[in-house]
């Protein structure tokens, strides 16, 4: 089935400023939730959230099949178990209702008033109930930065990293919608100076700048995703990030790796762009080493250029950019990622989350977490208010960006921000 709602001629009757992450050819979902504390499934175009629980009630759907109440949930995860003929007959139809040239919605002030709310006066909800979450570590720049730094030797990349992608099993519990506010969180770390453990709130919180992707229902247990089929499964991504505590993960992490380091939140932007939307920017992995069979594609155009953007606001407003980098970095495609999730039979289910692992560039002001931009504290960032910085302070919000661009589009994921707050007082 062809994807109309990606033809980059069209406009939309919604005004759409340049520069906007969301114009026609994006078509994201979402989960919000209006000024009448209606919940509903929705879309967004330019600044405006559109209700697509209302938009199916009126009729606009209609010959599609869908159940009555698809769009009138808290999550997408019936949506998404729905398939990709689904995802596209209904975004090519949203795409229609909104095209300049169609005057069904436009002329129909009764239904704009139900259907389509001033952005800012919604709440955006996490768009998916999330089962399971799994944490890649798919860079192989900020796999080679972290060995560099903990001058670690015949580490990862020397032995298994560049035959599989290496993954870890998240908390699905605390995944956040962008805007949730995070508490500095406590810990036991190690002490150099008397060389016992101690515990506090965590003197090194950091960031970790990633993607995630979201899959619909894909296989049997026991029965494993196929390379080249894997990308059918993908509904879409989001901005995802990662935050983790660089002093607790150092003691915590010999010998099975993260654990409280990392579970206590992960933020995700609110907006799933799907892989449709996102088809004009496929291009090339990096050059992969000798594959086993199950992880070689029939084609190397399994990435997305994807620019990736990281900014700290102080609170006093102060922004900063601190990292420019792209989801093109990453050397483990998504299609490779589900097949080696899946390869040992491990069955994966609608709205489970995939995350990239810390997307680094080449060179070290192009990294996703503040462990590379700052070589474990060794150098201070300097921030626009002038302020100095290793790991993030209370108070400040951590912003990331992702978008696609070429000559004729710009669709992007909006904003994924958390805010650092003081520890709470242990009882
Ligand atoms: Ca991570």
């Amino acid at each position: 089935m062809k994807i109309t709602a990606n033809n980059p001629n069209r406009k939309s009757w919604l005004p759409v400023l340049k520069g906007c992450d969301f114009p026609i050819q994006n078509i994201p979902f979402g989960v919000f939730i209006t000024k009448d504390d209606i919940i509903t499934i929705g879309t967004r175009i330019g600044e405006y959230a559109i209700d697509l629980g209302a938009f199916h009630q009126l009729g606009y759907f209609d010959g599609i099949p869908l159940t009555d109440d698809m769009f009138m949930q808290d999550s997408l995860n019936d949506f998404i178990a729905d398939g990709r003929k689904t995802w596209r007959l209904v975004r090519n139809r949203i795409a229609d209702v909104f095209d300049s040239t169609n005057n069904s919605l436009r002329d129909n002030k009764k239904h704009r008033d139900v259907i389509i709310f001033d952005v800012n006066e919604v709440e955006m909800l996490l768009p998916v109930d999330i089962g399971d979450f799994t944490d890649f570590f798919t860079s192989k720049h900020h796999a080679k930065n972290v060995a560099d730094i903990f001058n670690i030797k015949n580490g990862p990349l020397e032995n298994n990293w560049v035959h599989m992608p290496l993954g870890f099993n998240e908390r699905a519990s605390s995944v956040v919608v962008s805007g949730t506010k995070i508490k500095r969180p406590y810990g036991q770390t190690f002490s150099e100076e008397t060389q016992k453990p101690i515990f506090g709130p965590s003197q090194k919180l950091d960031m970790e700048v990633e993607t995630a992707f979201i899959t619909t229902a894909a296989n049997n247990f026991g029965e494993p995703i196929p390379v080249n089929e894997a990308e059918e499964y993908i509904f879409g991504m989001v901005l995802l990030n990662d935050w983790s505590t660089r002093d607790v993960q150092r003691w915590e992490s010999k010998p099975l790796g993260p654990f409280l380091s990392k579970s206590f939140a992960s933020s995700i932007s609110p907006w799933i762009v799907t892989l449709d939307a996102l088809e004009p920017w496929r291009c090339e992995t990096p050059n992969q080493e000798e594959l086993l069979p199950y992880l070689q594609p029939a084609n190397k155009k399994n990435s997305f250029d994807i620019n990736l953007n990281t900014f700290i606001e102080t609170e006093n407003g102060d922004l900063t950019q601190i990292s420019e980098s792209n989801f093109n970095n990453i050397y483990w495609s998504m299609s490779q990622q589900l097949a080696h999730q899946t390869i040992n039979g491990c069955n994966v289910r609608a709205g489970d989350l995939f995350g990239s692992g810390t997307i680094s560039g080449e060179n070290i002001e192009t990294s996703g977490s503040l462990l590379e931009l700052s070589w474990d504290g060794q150098k201070k960032l300097t921030l626009n208010d002038g302020s100095k910085r290793t790991f993030l302070n209370d108070g400040d919000n951590v912003i990331l960006r992702g978008y696609c661009e070429n000559e004729d589009v710009r669709i992007g994921f909006g904003k994924c921000t958390g805010k650092i707050v003081p520890s709470i007082k242990l009882k």
